[in-house]
């Protein structure tokens, strides 16, 4: 019997990549082979030199088509096996590589929220426009929760395809809904994020909304502007030395804030960021770096039990949720690891 694996790729789409994704049937005990696509239709190739190759780099088995089928994910590579310049992942494997001994981890929280058609999910529901926020934040009743069907199928197929996905919970704004992957390593850690989103929006094409129109995901930093929190891809992380000092919770925040860092981090962690970090709506303004213990307001949050403790892991609230996992966790993993190791 053959199996079907599901070959995903992140795309060229400026400011924002997009995941798209093909079947292949593959042979009975074979692993997943090279493959590759048109390029020119996603933005990563001129029409007469069209061919981009796809390589595995993270397999797993397919909760969607059950059975023996396999989701897989892939880098993109140039016809002469170096990486296409759409590639993010290499650096980030690189960088990983380079400062291995601190043996970084990562817990990134996806927020995102629900649209049906052109609206945010319940905007309106058949009682009308949401209430202004407040109630909604971990909420339970339908007057409150937009998706739950949608969340606790993503859920479960994370857990059923393997992924380190830790939580999920309802947002502070109607329809918005945050899961959680971590803490693992990277490329494994962003790896596991495309998956886990890969896995969202193809679960909710099998919901309906109340309009009877199939429910949809985005990542849009500011799906609605005004006075509603926007969504973020918050990234807490230690290194081996942070998990034994409070020492090092410090100096990796006060590395984040070095000179040319706070600059450098903000226009890599997703478009539209000074949209989301307007120091509302439990944001910093994307152009004031600061830290602090508890703090919501904060660019870097310490948690309580960190202090407590007195070591742990720390909270860069900064990236939005369209950011790309790779490039994030790259650059925590280079600004952190060069002060804690010089090199
Ligand atoms: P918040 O209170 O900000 O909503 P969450 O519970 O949503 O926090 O997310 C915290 C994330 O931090 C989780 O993904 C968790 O796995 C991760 N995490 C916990 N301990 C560590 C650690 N030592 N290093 C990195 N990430 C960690
Ligand atoms: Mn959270
Ligand atoms: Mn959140
Ligand atoms: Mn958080």
């Amino acid at each position: 019997m053959s199996y079907i694996a599901e070959y995903i790729w992140i795309d060229g789409t400026e400011p924002t990549a997009k995941l798209r994704s093909k079947a292949k049937v593959v042979d009975d005990g074979a692993e997943p082979p090279i493959w590759g696509f048109d390029g020119s239709s996603t933005n990563q190739a001129p029409g007469d030199k069209s061919d981009v190759v796809l390589r595995p780099v993270h397999v797993i088995h397919d909760p969607v088509r059950g059975g023996d089928n396999k989701l897989v994910l892939n880098e993109t590579l140039l016809t002469d096996m170096t990486p296409h310049p759409t590639n993010t992942r290499a650096a980030c494997a690189a960088a990983s590589e380079k400062y291995g001994e601190l043996d970084t981890w990562f817990g990134m929280e996806q927020e995102y929220t629900f649209y049906e058609g052109r609206n945010p999910l319940g905007w309106p529901s058949k009682s009308g426009f949401p209430a202004p926020q407040g109630g909604y934040y971990c909420g339970v009743g339908a007057d409150e929760i937009f998706g739950r069907a949608v969340v606790n199928d993503h859920l479960q197929a994370c857990i059923d395809a393997g992924l380190h996905i830790s939580g999920i919970n309802a947002e502070v704004m109607p329809g918005q809904w945050e899961f959680q992957i971590g803490p693992v390593a990277t490329p494994r850690a962003a790896d596991e994020m495309w998956l886990a989103r890969w896995l969202l929006y193809r679960i909710a094409e099998d919901h309906e909304g109340p309009s009877g129109i199939p429910i949809s995901a985005t990542l849009s930093p500011k799906p609605v502007e005004g006075d509603w929190n926007g969504a973020g891809c918050h990234t807490n992380f230690s290194t081996n030395q942070m998990r034994e000092s409070f020492d090092a919770c410090i100096a990796a925040a006060e590395a984040l804030g070095a000179e040319g860092k706070p600059e450098l981090h903000i226009a890599n962690y997703g478009a539209g960021i000074e949209l989301r970090l307007t120091g509302q709506h439990e944001t910093a303004r994307y152009d004031e770096y600061s830290y602090g213990v508890s703090d919501r307001g904060a660019s870097v949050r310490i948690p309580w039990q960190v202090e407590r403790d007195g070591k742990g892991y720390i909270e860069d609230r900064r990236p939005n949720a369209n950011c790309d996992p790779y490039t994030v966790t790259r650059l925590i993993v280079e600004t952190v690891g060069a002060a804690a190791t010089g090199k």
